[in-house]
């Protein structure tokens, strides 16, 4: 399953504990910017960094399918 990862920007510190966190190296703390950023494909939506994110500034939640969600299921006749 693909987890989607977002920052809430203006609840963010930039204080780094998320990457640190993280045991899959699935956020990015750049030293150049303000805020992390999520490394595709790492997230197994463990849900660490929204536990120890003092401001909670993470959310992460299932990534929606666009292929099964715009997918339909015919009715039978
Ligand atoms: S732990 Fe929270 S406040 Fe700190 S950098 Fe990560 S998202 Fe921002
Ligand atoms: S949910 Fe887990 S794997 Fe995903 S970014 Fe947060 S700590 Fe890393």
């Amino acid at each position: 399953m693909d987890w989607s990862w977002t920052l809430i920007r203006r609840e963010c510190t930039g204080c780094g504990i998320c990457a640190d966190v993280c045991p899959h190296d699935a956020i990015d703390m750049p030293r150049e910017e303000a805020y992390p950023r999520p490394v595709a494909g790492q997230c197994v939506g463990c849900m660490i960094c929204v536990q120890q994110c003092p401001f909670d500034a993470v959310e992460v939640s299932p990534a929606i399918d666009s292929e099964a969600a715009t997918t339909r299921t015919p009715i039978p006749a």
